[in-house]
């Protein structure tokens, strides 16, 4: 809990190597039934371990908050973010899937580098994509927390996902908006670099975050990539393929991690549908 919501609307959960977090909105319960609903949705539908078997989950959810808000009048209009970080098998070697909905984030954080995987679906992130906003002006921006896409919402979703090599010693950070509007990309940096275990560096996110404001309710999932991967043989680092968006790849790089952040860009595909 921050420090002026009276409710919590973020959720979280975790299954056998897959980590998911949902932020929640919507009047009376709607914000909390949408994030529990879609955590759990991901978690027992993710029966295919690829990166498109995480993506059809996230359908899934999608399908089970839309159903129940389209059925409950109290309900009616709910909607959640939602992201996830999956061991999944990729092409002969265990890989990372991600997938995204809206603007909770996932980080990596490696090699003393904090690298923004995840895109926001929001109006503040088109505009900045568009050149027509600046990360600093967008960070500031009276609507930053409208969204342009969302579970719960249609009854179809376009979900964006990544592969990732899983590399010993990367360290993942999966957060609600509660954590990065309070904290600048360095704090969660400094945060994140060292021994602490997973679990006292994401009590210690959540406390700064707090501590800073706690304008939001604040989540953070903190995953360490202890061994990797399970090939057969001598492992070596798995050959980044690069794969054209199918939207003709219109989106820019954010300014504020620069080229950090290209190589996992150039990974990027839509899965379905068309962005709004
Ligand atoms: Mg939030």
């Amino acid at each position: 809990m921050g420090r002026v919501r009276a409710t919590n609307q973020d959720d979280f959960g975790a299954g056998d190597d897959i980590f998911v977090l949902a932020d929640g909105m919507g009047g009376h319960r709607g914000g909390e039934v949408a994030s529990a609903e879609a955590v759990a949705g991901v978690l027992s539908s993710f029966d295919d371990r690829t990166r498109a078997g995480l993506a059809r989950a996230v359908d899934r959810a999608n399908q089970a908050v839309f159903g129940r808000a389209a059925g409950d009048v109290d309900l009616f209009g709910m909607g959640t973010t939602l992201c996830a970080l999956a061991l999944v098998r990729g092409e002969g070697v265990d890989a990372l899937a991600v997938a995204n909905v809206g603007d909770s984030r996932v980080y990596r954080y490696g090699d003393g580098r904090l690298t923004q995987i995840s895109d926001d679906h929001s109006l503040v992130a088109d505009l900045v994509r568009a050149g027509d906003l600046t990360e600093e002006e967008a960070a500031r921006h009276p609507q930053r927390n409208i969204l342009t896409r969302a579970l719960g919402i249609e009854p179809a979703l376009s979900v964006d996902t990544w592969e990732l090599p899983a590399l010993a010693g990367d360290r993942y950070l999966l957060c609600s908006d509660g954590l990065f509007n309070e904290l600048s990309d360095d704090r969660i940096a400094g945060l994140l670099e060292g021994d602490n275990n997973p679990e006292l560096t994401a009590a210690a996110l959540v406390r700064a975050a707090v501590d800073a404001g706690g304008h939001d309710n604040v989540t953070a999932l903190v995953v360490d990539v202890d061994v990797a991967p399970s090939a057969e043989g001598p492992w070596q680092r798995p050959e980044v393929k690069v794969e054209q968006p199918s939207n003709g790849g219109t989106r820019s790089t954010r300014q504020r991690v620069g080229s950090l952040r290209q190589p996992f860009q150039s990974m990027r595909t839509r899965l379905a549908g068309k962005r709004r």
